[in-house]
């Protein structure tokens, strides 16, 4: 069903915001003020348990062929965040939001940290707390009352910003935990980037209902300055990601476009295992310091 675009509000700014596209049957909407991009699609009570059911990690479709197949590739992405965060103050108790296997966490854990995480797939963080030093429970920030306020130096967002339903909300509430100084990593997806600007729509991170928000650097560094954080560090990760993932989702993107469909059809050869670095300027990771809100 189609959004009556004078009756959506920035989930950022409360602007009006105006329909832009549609894609896989969902409303892509821009805000008239701040040109943030969201999708509406996350409201219904059972978003989270629906969209991040076990077929989302191993089924393919927008997302994870066999997200278990990622570990290798993950522990070592978790260190070097562990090394980046590193440079800027002693390991200590880091929570990871959206931990899945805990793979990430493992990582942080393995670089000096006291790994703590939240994961709303009851099985994903059954994997994760079978690693010594990592501590995963399962349900969304937004339900974690019983974690203490100041109670992190660090937190990540390691592609999990796009997917939260008040990107806000989770901002502020990780600004609460976090001590004085605390710092927060985030990596997501830049929509401002040459990749995503000649894939256009069919840009394999337009990929509601999972994704729900889209990025550039430059506006993400302005919401988090108005949660009160400061953007102290930048860059694009260096990582390896899984190939046979990479033309999934390629291909899931591409399945609404006759010439696309017959363009990634070759994809569907590439073996899942096969890895490879990541080299495309639509990915990219920051570090915020807490200040005052
Ligand atoms: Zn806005």
């Amino acid at each position: 069903m189609s959004v009556i675009a004078t009756q959506t509000i920035c989930p950022i700014c409360s602007a009006a915001a105006s329909h832009a596209w549609s894609k896989s049957g969902y409303d892509l909407m821009e805000c008239t003020s701040c040109s943030h991009l969201f999708c509406e699609c996350g409201q219904a009570s059972d978003y989270v348990q629906t969209t991040y059911s076990d077929a989302y990690f191993q089924n393919g479709g927008g997302g994870y062929d066999d997200y278990l197949e990622h570990q290798d590739i993950l522990f070592a992405q978790g260190k070097k965040y562990a090394a980046r965060l590193g440079g800027h103050v002693q390991p200590g108790r880091v929570l990871d939001v959206g931990a899945a296997a805990g793979f990430l966490l493992k990582g942080f854990v393995d670089g000096g940290w006291d790994g703590v995480g939240i994961e709303p797939n009851p099985a994903m963080a059954r994997h994760a707390n079978e690693f010594p030093g990592v501590h995963v429970h399962t349900g969304t920030l937004e339900e974690a009352s019983y974690l203490k306020p100041k109670s992190f130096d660090a937190a990540t967002f390691i592609q999990v910003i796009s997917h939260l339903r008040r990107p806000t909300d989770g901002l502020n509430r990780i600004h609460q935990l976090l001590r004085d100084d605390g710092l927060l990593l985030i990596e997501t997806w830049n929509r401002a980037g040459w990749t995503a600007r000649a894939l256009g729509k069919h840009w394999h991170q337009y990929n509601p209902p999972s994704v729900l928000h889209w990025y550039t650097p430059k506006h993400l560094t302005s919401i988090l300055n108005r949660c009160g954080f400061q953007v102290i560090d930048r860059g694009r990760p260096t990582k390896w990601i899984s190939v046979g993932n990479g033309a999934s989702l390629l291909r899931h993107s591409m399945r609404e476009s006759t010439v696309g469909r017959i363009a990634t059809s070759p994809l569907s050869l590439v073996p899942k295992s096969l890895k490879a670095p990541y080299f495309l300027d639509d990915v990219f990771w920051l570090i915020a310091k807490k200040i005052d809100a």
